[in-house]
């Protein structure tokens, strides 16, 4: 499931469905139990994230770029691999890292990007 913010009641950070016109664009996120539903906010603990690096492994034809992210985590050190969007930026992936509350948050950044 994914996490993003809602177009029709404008709260983040909550499981969402993704609306496609019949081109398959998307168009619009609404709350996965609909709108006013608890069962959309994640039941996730929080976790205490301190950013130890953001480096660049790579770029992906020009759609993507790859992350090699390395954390502490509740103390511990924690590293993931994110492909994201081209064009971001060390402090604009640094940026959204520091959104997020727990690993889960940060893993979900992936774009699975399709080439087909
Ligand atoms: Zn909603």
């Amino acid at each position: 499931m994914i996490l993003s913010s809602c177009d029709f009641c404008e709260r983040k950070n909550v499981f969402i469905r993704e609306h496609f016109d019949k081109w398959g664009d998307h168009i619009l996120n609404q709350c996965f139990y609909g709108c006013d539903d608890p069962k959309n906010i994640p039941n996730e603990p929080e976790e205490t994230l301190i950013i130890k690096s953001v480096e660049k492994v790579h770029s992906i034809l020009c759609y993507s770029t790859e992350w090699r992210i390395t954390l502490s985590v509740n103390g511990r050190s924690w590293w993931t691999r994110l492909q994201l969007l081209n064009g971001e930026t060390e402090s604009s992936v640094t940026k959204m890292i520091q959104k997020c509350r727990n690993t889960k948050e940060v893993e979900r950044l992936n774009k699975h990007i399709k080439f087909d």
